[in-house]
């Protein structure tokens, strides 16, 4: 067996017919960049937006053609919309494709991008069966949102409730190594897949669907058909909450996102320094703009616990981060030491939070949960007046 590559695969879809009947979808133009990991094969096909339910047979041919091949395990091959004019909003949404069939050599189809709803208007349905779902934020990458995300998720799960954690950064998504879990969720019920479950909690990753090192080359229509797939076709109920872990940073992705998901409400992770400067506070403008409110701000590797003496040091100053928050308008949620036990047990996989439940840094992180739920259970709030010099 030789190995797959790119033009192999290209070879196989070049007998795909174009949409028109005429051509074929890679003379076309219309097959994205290949990614291949393994027997895994992911990539997208654009299509019209006007005819994306008229594209699922095209999409299942396609499949079809790549599954064929000698070494190929399973196909991801996602519909993307064209772009029309200058925004991703159409007046009304793309219907759905026909369901694909999952079976062992085909991943569930994702189905079109949905317009982005106005801000504040009722277009976002809930999913059912899940009560609120909470985005978990921050202004830029690298601050800790992942490790908050899945210590504030097992927290709430401490608290009593039936948790979730869709791992929306699939530009990296780091959540099936922050739980340790591997594989590839089962599909139940022709396209919806069953989360996988770790400590309790379900989770879905784009990382269960391709390796974590592939490098992710996504358009701004296929993020959207990846996220609507890990969100409306999960079977993530019964749940109280869905911590949504969103990709890091507050471009038209991340803006798109928090339009099109129905938040109850947003926390931002942020360290003192980004704090004081303009990142977290981009993050609350962004939510302020699509209607989502801020539960609070969630202050990452705050101050430091010397391991040998115990000794506390504050090195960016102490309250700092709450008075900010203070003046931003948004609660303060708690603050969260930089610690080696928190980077050893999050990186390998072994959450602090479930793995030393008693512990002082699980304290913290339930603490923070509880605040949360709180505000979160508070209703719709005004968004706060945020002040941006
Ligand atoms: P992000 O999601 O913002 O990119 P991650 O959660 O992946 O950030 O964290 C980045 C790195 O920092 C990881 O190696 C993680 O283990 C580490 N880290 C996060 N929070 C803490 C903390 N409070 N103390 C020590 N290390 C931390």
């Amino acid at each position: 067996m030789t190995a797959l590559d790119q033009e192999r695969i290209l070879a196989s879809l070049r007998a795909v017919a174009g949409p028109d009947g005429t051509g074929d979808i890679v003379g076309l133009g219309l097959v994205s960049d290949i990614l291949i990991n393994g027997g895994k094969v992911m990539f997208s096909i654009t299509v019209d937006a006007a005819r994306a339910h008229e594209m699922e047979p095209l999409r299942a041919k396609a499949a079809a053609a790549v599954n064929a091949i000698d070494g190929v395990e399973s196909t991801l091959v996602i519909l993307t919309a064209e772009r029309r004019g200058n925004s991703m909003a159409t007046s009304a949404p793309p219907p759905r494709p026909a369901p694909a069939r999952a079976h062992a050599h085909s991943s569930p189809a994702a189905h079109p991008p949905r317009p982005a709803p106005q801000p504040g208007s009722s277009a976002k349905p809930g999913i059912p069966g899940v009560g609120a779902i909470i985005a978990v934020a921050s202004g830029k990458g690298g601050v800790g949102k992942s490790t908050t995300a899945v210590n504030l998720a097992l927290g709430l799960l401490a608290n009593g409730l039936k948790v979730g954690l869709l791992d929306a950064d699939i530009y990296g998504p780091s959540v099936p190594r922050l739980l340790g879990l591997s594989g590839r969720p089962e599909a139940i019920e022709g396209r919806t897949l069953k989360p996988m479950e770790a400590y309790g909690l379900k989770a879905m990753s784009m990382g269960f669907l391709v390796e974590e090192e592939t490098p992710m080359i996504w358009r701004g229509p296929m993020v959207m058909s990846a996220l609507t797939q890990m969100l409306r076709e999960v079977a993530w109920a019964p749940l109280d909450v869905l911590i949504v872990d969103m990709p890091p940073g507050t471009g038209d992705a991340q803006l798109t996102m928090a339009q099109q998901v129905p938040l109850a409400g947003a926390v931002i992770v942020s360290t003192p320094q980004d704090l004081a400067l303009i990142d977290a506070r981009k993050g609350l403008a962004m939510f302020r703009k699509v209607d989502v409110p801020v539960l609070g701000i969630v202050e990452n590797m705050s101050y430091f616990i010397a391991p040998d003496t115990g000794k506390r040091y504050d090195i960016f100053g102490h309250g700092g981060a709450e008075r900010e928050a203070a003046r931003l308008g948004v609660p303060f949620l708690g603050a969260v030491p930089i610690e080696m036990v928190i980077r050893e047990t999050s990186d390998a996989g072994k959450p602090v939070v479930a793995t030393d439940p008693d512990g002082p840094h699980a304290a913290i992180y339930k603490a923070i949960a509880t605040k949360v739920w709180e505000n979160a259970k508070g209703g719709a709030r005004p968004a706060p007046a945020i002040v941006i010099e």
